[in-house]
């Protein structure tokens, strides 16, 4: 079982880190949500069909090693800071500055990634062909546009 798979109340630690180990990360959370973004950045970011985020409140983040980064303007008209190793590249988490206190760990890195389980997928628009979303999980042409609507897609 996935180290999160414990009481739902009981806070727990998930941890990740980039393809060469330079930084690990510990992230104490209750739970995990994580969304698939099919956005042509989350398809260059990956160089793959897909993003998957994991936001979490920074907070609950522990870093350890050097990271290095990389600001873009996103699509709402603000910025995300774009954090990576700085010796591997491995992308490791995203902080936009329109949702300050959150940050958003590509779930790729986490160790137990492959219990992930997305409960959306946005972006569809520009979503790969080959792609075949399973039925009955919420999808986004494009992403929520209010703070109600992202607490709807992440419950
Ligand atoms: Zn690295
Ligand atoms: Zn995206």
């Amino acid at each position: 079982m996935a180290d999160g798979a414990k009481g739902a109340d009981e806070a727990v630690s998930f941890t990740g880190g980039c393809q060469c180990g330079a930084v690990r990360y510990r992230i104490n959370a209750n739970r995990l949500t994580v969304y698939a973004c099919h956005c042509r950045e989350c398809q260059k970011q990956a160089a793959s069909a897909f993003g998957l985020s994991v936001p979490v409140f920074l907070t609950g983040l522990e870093v350890e090693g050097e990271t290095a980064s990389w600001r873009r303007p996103t699509d709402s008209g603000s910025h995300t800071n774009c954090h990576f190793c700085k010796t591997c590249g491995s992308r490791l988490f995203h902080a936009g500055e329109n949702r300050p206190g959150l940050v958003t760990i590509k779930g790729g890195s986490l160790d137990n990634a492959v219990e992930l389980d997305p409960v959306a997928h946005i972006w569809i628009r520009s979503k790969q062909s080959w792609v075949v979303l399973p039925e009955g999980v919420p999808q986004w042409e494009t992403q929520p546009q209010t703070q109600s609507e992202w607490m709807e897609l992440l419950s």
